[in-house]
């Protein structure tokens, strides 16, 4: 079996193109939306994401600033500063790249974000709308990876799902999506005893855990749904998931590609959260 790729690039295309007529819409009412990023520090990987979520906004004809402050800025600057982005009317969104120099903790930043504003969905009380389910901000990864699963008419409904990584902003947010649209989920983490067992099980399969090409072919269930959401850049330079892609692809039904998957789908998602919350005002 060759899997189908599921190619995220195209349908975040697709989705761009769905988005112009509220883009429009907002507009005709004097609204253009508008989203602020926060960069700290020179973390390349970070800076490259933050290039490509303002060139994706700006073509779009939206509004986007990237403020950049260097390592050592202290927190209560910071603080500061997202207090300001807060109260400014014409901005809808705010968003605090992660992650940050050690000497800031990540919580109270985030948590610093009004709710209204925080597109990227971290906000403890989003988080918590998230789990209780009514969902106002889904962060954008696991969001654009349902947005996936549906373009691929992947029934979730008492499907096993297994999530690899349990972080705040991908593997439990994802963990509850998928529950959400009835799925039966495992979520893994690096305690996890014999993740093979989990990962076999899956009809669904994500991995998230920033380990370059940790899942191989074997470790999958034959005709199974991969999703990679890793993004790790190898000595030669090249992107590679965590999944290894040449192996998974022998076994599953569909797979995303790295690069080209996953990623383009973020960044779509984030817009479509931006959008909302410009509605929303
Ligand atoms: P974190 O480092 O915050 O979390 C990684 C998670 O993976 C943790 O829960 C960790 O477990 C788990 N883990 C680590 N090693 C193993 C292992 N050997 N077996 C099972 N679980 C393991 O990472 P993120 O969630 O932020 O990101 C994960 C990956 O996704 C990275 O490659 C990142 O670059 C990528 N990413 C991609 C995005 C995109 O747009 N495509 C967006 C965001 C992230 P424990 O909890 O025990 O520590």
């Amino acid at each position: 079996m060759t899997a189908t790729v599921i190619d995220g690039k195209a349908l975040a295309n697709q989705i761009k193109e769905e988005l112009a007529q509220r883009i429009q819409t907002l507009k005709n009412k004097g609204v253009i939306p508008a989203l602020t990023v926060i960069l700290v520090g020179d973390d390349p990987a970070s800076a490259v994401y933050v290039n490509s979520k303002h060139n994706t906004f700006t073509q779009l004809g939206l509004k986007s600033d990237v403020l950049r402050f260097p390592a050592e800025t202290s927190q209560e600057e910071l603080l500061a500063k997202i207090r300001e982005l807060n109260n400014d009317k014409t901005l809808h969104g705010i968003l605090v790249q992660l992650p940050l120099p050690k000497h800031i903790d990540t919580n109270t930043v985030i948590d610093t974000i009004s709710p209204e504003k925080d597109v990227d969905g971290f906000h403890v009380s989003n988080a918590g709308a998230l789990m209780t389910g009514n969902p106002r901000f889904i962060p954008c990864t696991p969001y654009g990876v349902i947005k996936m699963l549906e373009s691929q008419n992947v029934n979730l409904k008492g499907a096993e799902a297994v999530v690899v990584g349990a972080s705040n902003i991908v593997g439990k947010p994802m963990a509850l999506l998928l529950q959400k649209e009835g799925a039966t989920v495992t979520i893994c983490n690096s305690k996890t005893k014999d993740l093979t067992s989990h990962t076999k099980r899956a009809d669904i399969l994500v991995v998230a855990t920033g380990r370059p090409e940790m899942v191989t072919g074997d470790m999958i269930k034959p005709g199974a749904v991969v999703i990679d959401v890793g993004i790790n850049r190898g000595a030669d330079g090249k992107l590679k998931g965590d999944v290894e892609y040449a192996s998974a692809a022998q076994v599953a039904s569909a797979i995303t590609p790295v690069p080209g998957g996953v990623g383009p789908m973020t960044i779509v998602m984030l817009l479509v959260n931006t959008i909302e919350a410009a509605e929303r005002a």
